[in-house]
């Protein structure tokens, strides 16, 4: 594995790419989650390049940028030990100048949600998705494959729609979230919780687990089902409880194979969201 600290590294490495690639965007603090996506990249494509980059651009003022976990070494081993072909760990002054054009995310579906909680977080986050994606492919490679987890849905669906708005040569792959055995969705940011807070915390895997419960038992009616999913989450502050289809457009009836049901919420000081697919 090469780790590259600049983009002419990365351009010497990425010139010499003959095959498919595949790219799998990170703020680093790895864990199984992140590994799922690269283990994906790896089985479908010639090469694989990782990116650690903790994009001040998609933090809100007073969010975690500062505290955000870093563990640069560890990082290094995981994708060493995963068999990635170059890590790309840029800093901020290679990655932005001052006086930016800047990206902003669509009106309606990039600003409900975590648009509407985290105001300006979805423009960060596209800016810095368009600058990786085009250093990634700058040597055009034959076929261009990035990665990103359904455990950021909204994130999901707004890049799919930048790649088709900006006419963007690149297949975005979808992958599944992954969850520790109790059912907490993996996240980099569960490194803040407390023992408590953790115990806490597996209420919004446990309020999505008995959503599905009812849509299997027939009860389709949104209304329904984010009361019952409330009653599960009271011992968190909710922030919210959403049933969408795939285009996150509000829906009154869950239709199979074209939801999502989202969920938000803080355990003490951190903020979770988790979500599923039915
Ligand atoms: P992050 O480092 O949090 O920006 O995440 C980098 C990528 O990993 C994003 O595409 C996330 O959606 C994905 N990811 C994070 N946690 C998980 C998880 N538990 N399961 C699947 N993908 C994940």
């Amino acid at each position: 594995m090469i780790i590259v600290n600049s983009i002419e590294e990365l351009f010497e490495q990425t010139a010499n790419f003959n095959g498919s690639v595949g790219f799998v965007p990170t703020m680093g603090a790895l864990h199984e989650g992140h590994l799922s996506l690269i283990r994906q990249a790896k089985s479908n494509n010639d090469f694989v390049v990782v990116s650690i980059f903790v994009n001040p651009t998609q933090f809100l003022e007073g969010e975690d940028l500062d505290a955000y976990p870093r563990k640069e070494e560890a990082d290094k081993k995981i994708c060493q030990l995963a068999g990635v072909d170059v890590l790309f760990m840029p800093n901020k002054e290679m990655m932005y100048e001052a006086d930016e054009l800047s990206i902003t995310a669509p009106a309606k579906r990039g600003f409900i949600l975590e648009g509407a909680k985290r105001p300006g977080h979805f423009d960060g986050m596209l800016q810095v998705v368009m600058k990786l994606l085009n250093l990634i492919a700058y040597h055009k490679p034959s076929i261009f494959r990035a990665y990103f987890g359904k455990k950021d849905a909204q994130q999901l669906a707004l890049i799919t729609q930048m790649v088709k708005n900006y006419f963007i040569n690149v297949e975005i792959v979808p992958c599944a979230i992954v969850r520790s055995a109790d059912g907490l969705a993996l996240s980099s940011r569960n490194a803040y919780l407390s023992k408590e807070e953790r115990v806490r915390a597996l209420s919004l895997s446990r309020s999505l687990r008995k959503a599905t419960e009812l849509v299997m038992q027939k009860e389709l009616k949104v209304k329904a089902i984010e009361s019952v999913m409330r009653e599960v989450l009271n011992e968190v502050d909710i922030e919210y409880i959403a049933l969408v289809n795939r285009q996150f457009q509000a829906i009154d009836e869950v239709e199979i194979g074209n939801t999502i049901i989202l969920v938000a919420a803080r355990v003490g000081h951190t903020r979770l969201i988790d979500n599923l697919w039915i």
